[in-house]
């Protein structure tokens, strides 16, 4: 006899894959809103792990994500259970906005709560109904508007298992994040949910090479949990991924015109010029350096900038030259090529 699994009271039995809708705040239309979620039950018993797109409801990448993996051959042979929910933040999806309407973040708003905000009583039912029922969970975001990511784990690392999940996931650039900021991530992990959450491209936006990048690394993850069977050997073997010491923002010193100087997963060298900030007629111009050596890991892509805007995310790592070998390996690895609809 297998345990039941049941889910927004729908029971989801052994081998069958079903989607539910579950009931968010109605719109003030009297039109009902759900959060939809597919649940693939696998014959054989095993771990139970969510995989969430749309926190931030203009980060669109995870959608695709979500789409690609369910359509995937592999999950044939799942054991365990997976969960999947695309679309987290339906509000935001449909107003394009990261927030929600109450204009909370909704990743700063975990655990929540059945009777608070808005965007609380979200937070709670993505807890009761999803996370409560997992061991694992990977979670997917893209930078913020006008900012790009390159592909990397944000995780809590100090736990031993995490970080080999964290490996596992095959992207070249780990981030140690331990913050207590009310994130699916924290929440989760008290609770004893582990957490990826993978970070690629920018909003409102699809990249190719993170999203193959996301499939390739949530089926490896689900390998290392034995959801799936072992993959064969490679034909491309995976970048050795390098957990970051230090990371920080270099903001711009003045407003203006950018032109910008570096590539999204380039190393740069303490001095080197990462951008030019200009004045509409050319006449005065500001060299923006990095304060330190590094990779860059995320950029802001509007070449306009308010004085003290967050220009480039640059990790700091002990063999960098190292990672930028690796970074350049992954970014081969997944070039897309000539564009196809997969
Ligand atoms: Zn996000």
């Amino acid at each position: 006899m297998s345990t039941p699994f049941e889910i927004g009271g729908v029971e989801v039995p052994r081998g069958r894959r079903v989607t539910l809708d579950l009931p968010a705040a109605k719109l003030y239309t009297h039109t009902p809103l759900t959060m939809p979620v597919q649940v693939a039950r696998g014959w054989r018993e095993g771990p139970t792990m969510f995989v969430s797109g749309v926190i931030h409801g203009d980060e669109l990448n995870g959608v695709e994500i979500v789409r690609r993996l369910l359509r995937h051959s592999a999950l044939k042979r799942l054991r365990g259970t997976l969960i999947a929910v695309p679309v987290v933040n339906v509000h935001g999806l449909i107003q394009h906005s990261r927030y929600l309407p109450d204009r909370r973040d909704l990743n700063r708003s975990f655990p929540g709560s059945e009777k608070g905000s808005l965007t609380a009583r979200l937070a709670n039912l993505f807890m009761e109904e999803i996370v409560d029922r997992c061991d694992y969970g990977i979670d997917l975001h893209t930078g913020a508007r006008d900012r790009t990511n390159l592909p990397q784990i944000r995780a809590q690392l100090e736990d031993p298992e995490t970080l080999e999940l964290a490996r596992a996931f095959g992207v070249p650039v780990l981030l140690n994040s331990d913050l207590r900021d009310g994130s699916l991530r924290q929440v989760a992990a008290e609770r004893g949910v582990r957490v990826l959450l993978y970070e690629a491209g920018e909003a409102l936006r699809f990249d190719e090479v993170g999203i193959r990048a996301g499939v390739a690394g949530i089926l490896n993850v689900m390998r290392k949990l034995e959801m799936l069977p072992a993959a064969k050997a490679r034909k491309h073997p995976r970048p050795e991924p390098v957990v970051a010491r230090a990371t920080g923002w270099v903001r711009a010193p003045e407003s203006g015109i950018v032109r910008n100087a570096v590539p999204l997963g380039g190393r740069v060298d303490k001095g080197q010029r990462l951008a030019v900030i200009a004045d509409p007629f050319g006449e005065r111009e500001c060299v923006v350096t990095a304060p330190w050596s590094g990779i860059i890991i995320g950029r802001f892509m509007l070449p306009l900038a308010n004085e003290g805007e967050a220009l480039f995310h640059i990790a700091r790592f002990r063999d960098a030259e190292r990672v930028e070998e690796r970074v350049n390996e992954f970014q081969d690895a997944y070039d897309p090529g000539p564009i196809t609809t997969t």
